[in-house]
């Protein structure tokens, strides 16, 4: 194979082959604009250099060869003593991994050119200052030497002249620098530092190629899930020089202001300087604007560079660039990473300047991004107080009063008071105070741990793994850095996005987008005009309807402003909560006969009702009525402490408590989400979903005498075979005939043998909705409930997956099952109507999925609904 490409040979599609840096120095060469000459070599040489652990044959050649047309268009020779050409060996991946990987400035430098170097550029500080660099680069990343030994070098020379920053150091100090630097090495290494250009280079193209596998950027691609089997190219590229004196610098750009869309003139200048320079605040840079005055003509180019740039990439571009004595040279560009917020803009501004059209705006935004505009956020406000920094888990920001237990918790929350729930780490036990806190902070654990998981899961605000605070659960209070104590009851505000903890209260605004959904926005907000121009064309786009899985007639309307189109999935065990708590252990305790059936009628009104709002509130749209389906014991007491309870009381114990604790008993199951429930139940009671049938049936009477137009849909769950649901169907039927009712009876998929049954199952269901929470578990073995927090980390860390089968979903293995269930499915039933229920339909991905797989449409949590119209969209263009 070819390893080896000059710039003038590739472009910006071959990123595979060439890195994002390589082939965008290409495109940029081929567009005619100041590169310095180089050439790239392959992240194919890459793989193959890991792989075997030496440079290929063959690529030593290459190599050479393309030097030599270097050296000769540059009329100069590597290293040369006379007047040396010097090169820089950059790394750069497909994806950009910034600061992950290496670069190496100044090859070719040794005690012999740097005098040819100084002579031809006549500043012999500029020549001792590259080469002091290139030892203090080679050193540590090709040699492993630590980076601190060279900087303290540095300071103390600094220190000793009494100066603070490099430009108070001539060209004696740095030979100086020079021989400290070697003597380093030999001290560290055991041998000299390479003199040989050749040397040089061939070991900085190895340190380059190795350095796709450092520990730190392994990890970077793990957490931004990039393949670890890429490799990296390597460039290498004619140096030119922005430490050649104050008319000499270097900078960098983007096209628009990557926080706002905003067109202008962004970026960053710092005269007499080199490389990483800009970045590494070595000196303070000075804005971009300036360089109107430093250097006139160069600014003028550079903005013209710029405008062709976004023209042609049709997109934001980041730029560097280097001045050398009034010459500009562009070193890199790529289409630059932005916030949501911008990204949102500058789509929409890009099709409105005609650069791109409204489908490939829409592509270029993502469900992701319009999930992090939506969250509330911090003001900017003046004096908020930072206690520390922990990990950004899942975002938002909240406000409360910090407490140090899950009970404690529930109890201020139940008196509606705001609360942060601080613990070291959260366990499953926690589950409830997390659902009572405004948001959760802990001091371990980081983006995978319960906390993390069970937050995000649930759309709360939760920062994690603060190490820096010391939480003493017991003593209910924690002290962070600098002595700061927060003891229980003390107002403290986290921002789950940058990961910030603060002392007291920081005003919370809420989402200018979230407002504009729920039509209250202010569409002269140029964001919310974005997000709107955006959410309509996705809308005009998208073949999926979207739902949402509500339970109230509240979610319900909420939803149905975000857009949703009905309801995928309304619980109804939610309806057997609180002060109904007592009906269902009546209901329990009854067993079989009369009793049962009392208790059952006075549960049906109570039902109706509920039943009824979300009519109303979905009123012309399809709402679709899950039966109940948890197991009863979810419903009863907690079997330990009614034991204790009854215990204590002894002789006192009251027969309704014994009788419970009997029950609890008789109910208790090894593994009750592989029990009795869903369709299981109903059928095991009987009367139960029929009572629940009844009072849909009824709501929908009541609705249409109000002149409403309710359009039920019956589901039931967790079938495993077409015979459980014959039954419930035919039970069903027989009910609504007698109503004069007319609703759609169904199943969920939620079971696997129901996925790979799915031709028999279509023969009694009208619709299939995927119960992906289930699949996904029972597909797996394993319990949500209980494995995220046990070992989903380790398997993170592992590879076996990269991101939890519950967040996206599992398309080789559930996937292949829901595929299964929609074509054998269709082919027996052809109307089948098809949609997924799980916390999937919320997620980008999945969407993207069920799209794919020919799901008529998503049902997801309201707040998602925004996010699945838009994935949806995406999905078509
Ligand atoms: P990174 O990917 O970390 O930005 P780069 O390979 O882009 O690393 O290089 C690091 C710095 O050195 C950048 O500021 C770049 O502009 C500068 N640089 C790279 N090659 C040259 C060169 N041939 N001449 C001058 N400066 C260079
Ligand atoms: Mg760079
Ligand atoms: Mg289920």
């Amino acid at each position: 194979p070819k390893y080896v490409y000059d710039f003038t040979e590739g472009n910006k599609d071959l990123k595979d082959l060439l890195g994002g840096k390589g082939a965008n120095l290409a495109e940029m060469t081929n567009l005619g604009l100041p590169v310095p000459p180089g050439f790239t070599i392959t992240t194919e040489a890459c793989r193959s250099y890991l792989s075997e652990g030496g440079l290929p044959a063959g690529l030593g050649d290459e190599i050479d060869t393309h030097l030599a047309s270097l050296e000769k268009t540059m009329g100069r020779r590597l290293g040369a003593p006379d007047d040396p050409l010097l090169v820089s060996v950059r790394s750069g991946a497909k994806f950009s991994m910034p600061g992950m990987m290496e670069t190496v400035l100044n090859v070719g430098l040794n005690d012999d050119s740097v005098h040819g170097l100084a002579k031809r550029s006549g500043d012999e500080r500029h020549a001792w200052d590259s080469y002091r660099r290139l030892i203090q680069m080679f050193g540590r990343t090709v040699l492993g030497i630590d980076g601190a030994l060279f900087e303290c070098a540095l300071e103390d020379v600094k220190h000793g002249k009494g100066v603070t920053d490099d430009l108070g150091l001539d060209a004696g100090d740095f030979q100086h620098l020079v021989d400290t630097y070697k003597e380093i090495t030999l001290d560290r290494t055991g041998s000299a530092f390479p003199a040989d250009p050749r040397d040089q280079l061939r070991m900085a193209v190895e340190a380059v190629f190795g350095s796709w596998n450092a520990e730190r950027a392994v990890l970077y691609r793990r957490q931004e899930r990039i393949p670890a089997d890429l490799g990296t190219a390597v460039n290498v590229v004619a140096m030119v020089f922005g430490n050649l004196g104050m008319e000499s610098g270097t900078g960098v750009a983007f096209t628009r202001d990557p926080g706002t869309g905003q067109q202008g003139v962004y970026g960053d200048y710092l005269q007499n300087a080199q490389g990483e320079d800009v970045v590494a605040g070595i000196r303070n840079t000075v804005p971009l604007e300036r360089l109107r005055d430093i250097d006139p003509e160069s600014y003028r180019e550079l903005l013209g560079i710029m405008s062709t740039l976004e023209n042609h990439y049709r997109d934001l571009c980041d730029i560097e660039f280097t001045i050398e004595r009034g010459k500009l040279w562009m070193l890199q560009t790529r289409v630059g990473k932005r916030t949501p917020a911008a990204a949102f803009r500058i789509a929409v501004q890009l099709a409105d300047q005609g650069l791109i059209d409204m489908d490939e705006a829409l592509a270029r935004v993502t469900g992701e991004q319009l999930a992090q505009l939506m969250f509330p956020r911090f003001g900017e406000s003046g004096g908020r107080r930072l206690i520390t920094k922990g990990m950004n888990a899942s975002p938002g920001a909240a406000v409360g009063k910090a407490v140090f237990s899950s009970a404690r918790a529930e109890e201020l929350a139940a008196r509606g008071e705001d609360v942060i729930l601080v613990s070291r780490e959260t366990t499953p036990d926690d589950l409830s105070g997390m659902i009572a806190a405004r948001g959760v902070l802990t001091s371990r654990g980081g983006k995978t741990s319960h906390a993390a998981v069970v937050a995000r899961g649930m759309g709360k605000t939760c920062v994690c793994g603060a190490e820096q605070l010391d939480v003493d659960a017991e003593g209910r209070r924690f002290t962070g850095p600098g002595g700061v104590e927060v003891a229980e009851g003390d107002v403290i505000s986290i921002d789950g996005g940058t990961g910030e903890v603060f002392l007291g209260e920081v005003p919370v605004v809420a989402s200018p987008v979230v407002e504009y959904f729920d039509g209250r926005g202010d569409t002269g907000d140029e964001l919310v005009r974005a997000v709107d121009r955006l959410m309509r064309h996705a809308d005009g786009r998208r073949r999926m309807a979207v739902r949402a899985n509500a339970d109230t007639p509240e979610d319900a309307a909420r939803a149905r402003r975000f857009g949703a189109q009905g309801i995928g999935l309304c619980r109804t065990e939610h309806m057997f909560l609180g002060e109904r708590r007592q009906l269902v252990e009546d209901l329990i305790l009854a067993g079989p006969g009369a009793a049962r059936q009392k208790a059952l009628d006075a549960l049906e009104p109570l039902q109706k009702a509920d039943f009824a709002g979300i009519f109303e509130a979905m009123d012309g749209t399809p709402v679709t009525i899950r039966l109940i389906d948890p197991p009863l014991h979810e419903f009863l007491p907690d079997l330990t402490s009614l034991s204790v309870k009854v215990a204590l009381a002894g002789d006192d114990a009251t027969p309704r408590d014994r009788e419970l604790l009997a029950a609890v008993r008789r109910l208790h199951e090894q593994n009750p989400m592989l029990g009795l429930r869903g369709v299981r139940l109903g059928l095991a009671v009987p009367g139960l979903f029929a009572m629940q049938v009844r009072a849909i049936a009824a709501a929908v009477v009541e609705r249409r005498a109000a002149g409403g137009d309710p359009r039920a849909e019956i589901m039931i769950p967790l079938v495993g075979a077409v015979q459980e649901l014959e039954h419930v169907r035919d039970e069903a039927r027989r009910i609504l005939a007698e109503t004069g009712v007319e609703a759609m009876i169904g199943t969920m998929i939620e079971v696997p043998r129901a996925a790979l049954t799915a031709g028999q199952i279509a023969e009694a269901a009208e619709f299939f909705s995927f119960g992906t929470n289930d699949l996904t578990q029972m597909t797996w073995g394993f319990s949500r409930d209980d494995v995220e927090a046990a070992f989903f980390a380790r398997y993170l860390d592992l590879g076996i997956f990269g991101v939890s089968p519950f967040e996206t979903l599992d398309r080789a293995g559930v996937g292949r099952l829901m595929d299964i269930a929609v074509h054998e499915g269709r082919a027996t039933r052809g109307d089948l109507k098809l949609g997924i229920c799980g916390e999937h339909g919320g997620d980008p991905e999945s969407v993207r999925f069920c799209h794919r797989i020919g799901l008529d449409y998503v049902s997801c949590s309201p707040f998602r609904v925004p996010v699945a119209r838009l994935e949806a969209g995406r999905a078509v263009v």
